[in-house]
């Protein structure tokens, strides 16, 4: 079993991105994330905690404004519309699971298009979905930046997607069909799943469901994307796919690692549309 780590190329990745804020700071310009977090979720204060650390190594000034779990829908819409309008902005990132009393969609979409470094407002999708120039959720975009730099060519190849979530089964659909593979998308509903995985090329699993994909379910040469983070019963991290008994089985397959497969990707491609946010802000208003 080959590993596609997620660490290596996000290093590499981050590296080039450090270069590239230095740059532009040489030129007096500063790049500004900004994470919204309502509430004390002790699993959404990790996520930001990692986001903001990543920020800093690469030289991306994050700001985090939280606010409390009883806020108000029309407080946290006006917080999203100052940042809307603040020039030292380039990046707004609602941390979401919100409060239920929130409505998660009209925050989403109160939050500038061009200022969506998540990709989850409905033009980034839209845009993804027609093949425009979007910003791409950072999840799929970290699984094909995995697939590139695994060396593969996804047209004609058959892929087959485990999940249709918004934030990450549907656009990773999108972007495999848009690199001209052949895409299954499966869910909870699929009738028969071992017989869409027999003759998968390519797998990316999204299904949140602890080691739930065994070798036996897939072919040899099979590139496997896992991009579920669960908990084993021993309470240690893990994926969808149940690695440990790929690797028992010795089977001839290229596979991301759990942690350190997707996730590092993930947090590397926020910093990459920030960045892009920020070039893209910058040359509106020189004009060009
Ligand atoms: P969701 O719970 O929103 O979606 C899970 C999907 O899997 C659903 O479409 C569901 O089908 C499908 N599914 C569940 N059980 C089965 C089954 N037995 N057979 C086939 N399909 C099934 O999860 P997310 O998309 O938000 O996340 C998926 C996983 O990825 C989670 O473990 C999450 O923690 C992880 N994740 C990791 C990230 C990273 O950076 N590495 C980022 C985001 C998520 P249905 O629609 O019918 O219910």
């Amino acid at each position: 079993m080959q590993e596609i780590s997620g660490l290596d190329l996000a290093d590499r990745l981050r590296g080039e991105m450090k270069a590239a804020v230095e740059e532009r700071q040489a030129a007096g310009r500063r790049i500004g994330l900004a994470v919204v977090l309502v509430g004390e979720d002790p699993a959404s204060e990790i996520y930001v905690r990692n986001k903001q650390k990543a920020c800093k190594e690469v030289g991306i000034v994050s700001s985090k404004i939280s606010l409390p779990a009883d806020v108000a829908e029309a407080d946290l819409l006006a917080t999203i519309e100052d940042l809307n309008q603040d020039d030292g902005i380039h990046g707004i990132l609602v941390q979401l699971p919100l409060p239920d009393h929130i409505d998660k969609d009209k925050v989403i979409n109160a939050i500038a298009p061009e200022k969506d470094v998540d990709g989850f407002t409905p033009i980034n999708m839209g845009r993804l979905l027609t093949g425009g120039q979007a910003y791409l959720p950072c999840t799929p975009q970290g699984c094909l930046a995995l697939l590139e730099e695994a060396g593969i060519d996804l047209a004609g190849k058959k892929a087959v997607v485990i999940g249709r979530s918004n934030i990450v089964g549907k656009p990773v659909a999108l972007l495999l069909l848009q690199e001209n593979a052949t895409v299954t998308i499966c869910h909870s509903k699929t009738q028969d799943l071992d017989a869409e995985l027999a003759d998968a090329d390519v797998l990316v699993v999204a299904m949140g469901k602890a080691k739930a994909i065994k070798p036996q379910q897939v072919k040899d040469g099979v590139v496997i994307i896992d991009v579920g983070i669960n908990r084993d019963q021993e309470g240690r991290v893990c994926g969808d796919v149940d690695a440990e008994a790929f690797k028992a089985a010795d089977k001839t397959c290229s596979l991301t690692p759990v942690p350190g497969g997707v996730g590092p990707m993930t947090i590397t491609m926020l910093l990459k549309n920030t960045l892009a946010a920020e070039a893209a802000i910058f040359a509106l208003k020189e004009g060009n």
